[in-house]
């Protein structure tokens, strides 16, 4: 699947809020959105009064960075989350969440989701015991995820475990920071997404 390649901080200017694409950065005052916390490009200091297909598609957009996903791809999941049963947001949210990449980046293995992504497509990473090279890899209950044995010393790697423990650990996920593996212990609640999201905006982005 083809992936986004272009400059990031923009996407939170853009989104209005801190979407943490860049690791580490997003916690220093180099922060794109802190230095300038307006859209970018020649207006986008305007204030326009935004429509109401203006703040689903912004919530759609936001969800679609945060995962770096493009359209087509993100299109697909909420038509999956929309065929079955339950809450269609929260079916969404729950599969975007149990993509591979994010569960990486969520055990804390990566800086980013965009990193995370890189390590699942160099193989880096084992489910139940197998290289799995695909980012969408949808998790189940009682997988275990783990690196590579050569990968456990990539500096990558360890920099990003020291600075982990400044982001939030999901409760689903269960990780031996000494043996580098993670384990899902449950599918994710909504609860479990902390994430600053409004669902329903983008499933009434897409009823239209
Ligand atoms: Fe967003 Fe700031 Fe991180 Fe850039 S540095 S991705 S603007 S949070």
């Amino acid at each position: 699947m083809a992936r986004y390649i272009g400059p990031v901080c923009k996407q939170c200017r853009r989104e209005n809020s801190k979407l943490f694409l860049k690791g580490e950065r997003c916690y220093t005052d180099k922060c794109a959105f802190d230095r300038r916390p307006y859209p970018p490009g020649v207006h986008g200091q305007r204030r326009n009064k935004p429509t109401e297909y203006g703040v689903r598609m912004r919530e759609k957009q936001k969800v679609r960075r945060i995962y770096g996903i493009l359209e087509r791809q993100f299109r697909r999941y909420f038509h999956s989350a929309d065929r079955q049963k339950g809450v269609t947001g929260e079916n969404l949210l729950n599969a975007l969440e149990r993509r591979l990449d994010s569960a990486v980046f969520r055990l804390g293995l990566s800086a980013t989701r965009t990193d995370a992504r890189q390590l699942v497509r160099h193989k880096h990473i084992h489910v139940n015991g197998k290289s799995v090279n695909i980012p969408s890899y949808q998790l189940k209950q009682g997988d275990k995820i783990t690196l590579r044995e050569q990968s456990k010393a990539l500096k990558r790697v360890q920099a990003s475990l020291e600075t982990a423990g400044r982001r939030e650990q999901p409760d689903w996920l269960e990780f031996d920071k000494g043996a580098l593996t993670g384990v899902v212990r449950a599918l994710p609640s909504r609860e479990a997404i902390t994430l600053p999201i409004q669902e329903q905006l983008i499933v009434e982005f897409y009823s239209r």
